[in-house]
């Protein structure tokens, strides 16, 4: 267990689960030059991923309504990258359906249709703008925490098609998260 232990107890970072509404808010742009708190909230969610052995993880995931996502597709598992205030600006004609998981749905899937190849324009940690071309597994990972800004889940795709009547009659639920969030 390298992660997770702090003064020898195990130290878990909770994330924010479905049926929390709180995953259906849309997240706030970002404003540069960081603060501490950012910085430290870009941490925070690093840790996480690795922890609940994620490949990405959005900020609302733990409790915080931004528009930054980390993300690390490598095998390793040392290359975590920071995306702040994403915007994809070009997408492939060609999709892929197929079914995905999400680390706020545990035991969840959704049948979900996204692009193989799309052009990410993002800012870094030092507020520097960015454009990179991603494909496969990358893509679709950035598709998927493109859409927990915009308070969107893959649990709420059906045939490969967003859905958000889909758990309408669910009910949803308020949990303490909600304090922590600084809109
Ligand atoms: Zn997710």
């Amino acid at each position: 267990m390298p992660t997770g232990r702090l003064g020898g107890t195990l130290f878990e970072i909770d994330l924010v689960k479905y049926p929390d509404v709180f995953l259906h808010s849309k997240s706030h742009e970002v404003k540069f030059p960081l603060d501490d708190k950012t910085e430290r909230l870009i941490k925070w969610m690093t840790k996480a991923m690795y922890q609940h052995h994620g490949i990405g993880l959005a900020a609302v995931q733990v409790g915080y309504l931004q528009r930054i996502f980390v993300m690390d597709c490598t095998r390793s598992r040392e290359n975590p990258k920071a995306y702040i205030n994403p915007e994809i600006v070009e997408k492939s004609d060609e999709t892929l359906r197929d079914s995905e998981g999400c680390l706020s749905a545990p035991g969840k899937q959704g049948d979900v249709k996204r692009h193989l190849r799309i052009i990410l324009k993002y800012q870094t940690e030092d507020g520097k703008e960015e454009r990179k071309t991603f494909y496969n597994l990358e893509a679709r990972c950035i598709q998927h925490e493109m859409d927990h800004l915009e308070g969107k889940l893959c649990i709420d795709y059906e045939k490969g098609e967003y859905s958000r009547d889909k758990h309408k009659s669910q009910t949803m639920v308020e949990s303490d998260f909600r304090a922590k969030s600084d809109t």
